[in-house]
């Protein structure tokens, strides 16, 4: 059996049979990764708290024949994030980048990319001048890498040009923004600013190292709040439950 290493975080853990865990893991080189940790359950010290969700650790695993799953030998930490597991909401917030990595992204696909955006953030979240605009940020950009970068710099209809100041009307379905003249009443379409779509356009093309520099209003932080996560789980097409779970903190109201 050949066997292969890799940076990877776990994403989800699951007893299976009497002594064993089922792990998803998003790795640097494989993408999404499945594989079985023997006696896990048993015994930590192959794995230590590399297999609890959102530890980043090196991995050895071996490839078995005619199966997609792999088998698990040997977890080395990284980082385990102390500052996020200590604080609900930010264990909200991690499950939430670690749901939306589960559902876009395909097994046994690299996105070198997405890995090196996921750990960004990850590490942001467990600093203490953690705000939640960095996970509109981390949408926009993970829906750039997976091919669903919604258009904020021209209508989508008239390819017209964005005016930074008018507040557009943002199509769930077509993926961006529509202009006032093209716009033909409906409350389907929800609005956002001029100053809204300025710090978006800026969200999407920010340096990963500068992400602290960049700040959002209050109105920006609402709109594309709401905007955002019906466009992610309009592309999904079911509600993500880790969202529920943000919402029932009550410190998080999505539409
Ligand atoms: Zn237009």
């Amino acid at each position: 059996m050949p066997q292969y290493k890799t940076t990877a975080v776990a994403l989800y853990s699951l007893d299976f049979a009497e002594w064993d865990k089922l792990v998803t893991f998003f790795t640097r080189d494989f993408g999404k990764l499945k594989g079985i940790a023997k006696g896990a359950k048993r015994s930590r010290k192959r794995f230590g708290s590399g297999l609890e969700p959102l530890t980043y650790s090196t991995l050895s695993f071996f490839e078995k024949e005619r199966s997609s799953l792999v088998r698990l030998d040997h977890c080395e930490i990284i980082e385990s994030y102390p500052g996020i597991h200590d604080d609900v909401l930010r264990v909200g917030y991690a499950s939430y980048l670690g749901e939306l990595i589960n559902e876009m992204v395909a097994e046994r696909e690299a996105n070198k990319e997405l890995f090196k955006l996921f750990i960004t953030f990850l590490y942001l979240l467990n600093k203490p001048f953690f705000r939640e605009e960095f996970i509109r940020i981390f949408e926009l950009r993970l829906l750039a890498l997976t091919g669903y970068q919604p258009e904020l710099r021209k209508c989508v209809i008239c390819r017209k040009e964005v005016n930074g100041k008018k507040e557009h009307r943002f199509s769930l379905n077509r993926g961006g923004l529509i202009c006032s003249d093209c716009f033909r009443g409906s409350h389907d379409y929800p609005s956002l600013s001029g100053g809204t779509i300025k710090t978006l356009q800026r969200a999407q093309t920010i340096e990963l190292e500068k992400v602290t520099r960049l700040f959002f209003s209050p109105q920006a932080r609402e709109e594309s709040r709401r905007i955002l996560t019906r466009f992610i789980e309009y592309q999904l097409e079911k509600p993500l439950k880790s969202l529920q779970f943000l919402e029932h903190l009550g410190s998080y109201r999505l539409n």
